[in-house]
Order: structure tokens, then sequence, then C-alpha cells
């Protein structure tokens, strides 16, 4: 070969060999931050997941998973605000539930508390909400729904919470309630306290009933 061709051809083996680097180097840049966005993308994921777990454990009561009283007192409070919905308070109280744990032990009071959060859950459905209020007390907000819807709804889970701890331990548990209509103007705590009167009337009246009415 003559020294002007070979001079030509090493040239554009450097020329080819550059551009070959660069491809790579432009490659691997491509590889590196499509490996850095999907990084990216499972930390949000992450956070999200995390966000949600800390809403939910605020929000959530940890042995039933329904809704605890810092979430109902949020809830009540942006239901007030909306001057257009109507709803009621429901105050449960489970009967004799020391015995009950005394009994048949607190394990068992544990999963007695557990059942009966999921079938207020169950019944409430899209209508309101279930929530631990505490112990072995549960309030129910129920919207639009008139007196007799909810003392047919109240009897259902009566029945299936009897039903349940017949199956269990064969036992007839039940529960009392107070049911509160919310008139414009009262307070939360308000509220709550005509609710309790109820509920202390039912436990009055002999347990195991709801009451609507003082009367
Ligand atoms: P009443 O019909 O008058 O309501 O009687 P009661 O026995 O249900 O009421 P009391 O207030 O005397 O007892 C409530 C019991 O609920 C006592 C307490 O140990 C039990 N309790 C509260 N929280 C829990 C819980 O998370 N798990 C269990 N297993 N028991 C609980
Ligand atoms: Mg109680
Ligand atoms: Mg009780």
């Amino acid at each position: 070969m003559r020294p002007l061709e070979s001079e030509k051809l090493s040239k554009e083996v450097v020329l080819q060999s550059t551009l070959c680097s660069l491809l790579i180097v432009l490659l691997c840049v491509f590889l590196i931050s499509i490996l850095l966005q999907m990084q990216r993308q499972r930390q949000e994921e992450e956070v999200k997941k995390l966000n949600e777990q800390l809403k939910d454990a605020a929000d959530k009561d940890a042995l039933t998973g329904i809704y605890n009283r810092r979430y109902l007192n949020q809830y009540l409070g942006d239901l007030i605000l909306d001057e257009k919905e109507e709803f009621d308070a429901v105050l449960i109280d489970l009967d004799f539930f020391k015995h009950v744990n005394d009994t048949y032990g607190h394990g068992f009071g544990d999963i007695i508390l557990v059942e009966f959060a999921r079938l207020l859950t169950k019944h409430v459905k899209n209508k309101g909400i279930a929530v631990r209020f505490g112990g072995e007390e549960f309030m129910l907000v129920l919207k639009g729904m008139n007196t007799d819807e909810i003392g047919k709804m109240l009897e259902h889970i009566r029945r299936e919470y009897k039903e349940f701890t017949k199956h269990e331990k064969n036992i007839e548990c039940s529960f009392s309630s107070g049911v509160q209509h919310y008139t414009e103007g009262i307070a939360v705590t308000v509220l709550y306290r005509l609710a309790d009167e109820k509920l202390y009337v039912a436990k009055e009246r002999g347990r195991n009933q709801d009451v609507f009415d003082l009367e």
C-alpha cells in the first residue's frame, strides 16, 4: 500500500472507532437514565404506599380496621359544614361484654369486636361510615335514611351478631343503641351526648334494643 492510502485508511479507522465509542457512550447514558427513571418511579410508588399506610394508621382502629374516633370527628365536621346532608348518629354498645371477656377470655373478646366491626361495615355500605368509638362502643353515621330503615338495619346486624356468637360459643350476645338525628346547629359533642343519653335508656330498659325517642 502507498503511504497516502494507508494514511487515509487509518484516518477512517480512527473516525469509525470514535463514532463507535460515541455510540456506546450514548447508549450507556440512555440506559443509565432509564434505570434512574425506573428507580425514581419505584421510590415514588413506595412513598405513596407509605403515605397511604400512615393515613390508614391515623384514621383506622388498629384492632378492627374500621374508622377511629379521630376520623369520625373530622368526618362529622365536614358533614355538618355541608348543610344539605341529613344524617343520624347511632351509638352502639355491646351488652355484658365484660362478662364475655371474663368467661371466654380477652382473645375471644377481640374476635367478637373484629367480627362486629365487619358486620357494621357490611351493612352500612355506602350509606355512611362505621366507627370504633372506643372499647366495645361503636358509632354509625348514616346519611339520608329514615327511622324505619335504620331500625331494620340494626335488627339485621343484631340477628347476625347473635348468630355469630351462637355459632362460636353457643351464647346469644346482644347490643344496645341510641339513635340521634342531627339537627342543624348542634355541636358534635352535643350530638354524642344526646346519642349517649338514649343508649343509657336502652340499657336501663333491659338492653338488646335501640332507642330512637326518649318519650
Ligand atoms: P353493659 O351491658 O352495661 O355495657 O356491660 P359491659 O360489660 O359491656 O360494660 P363494661 O363497661 O362493664 O365493660 C366493658 C368491657 O369491654 C370491659 C373491657 O375490658 C372490655 N373491652 C374494652 N376494650 C376491649 C378490647 O379491645 N378487647 C377486649 N377483648 N375487651 C375490651
Ligand atoms: Mg361501654
Ligand atoms: Mg357494654
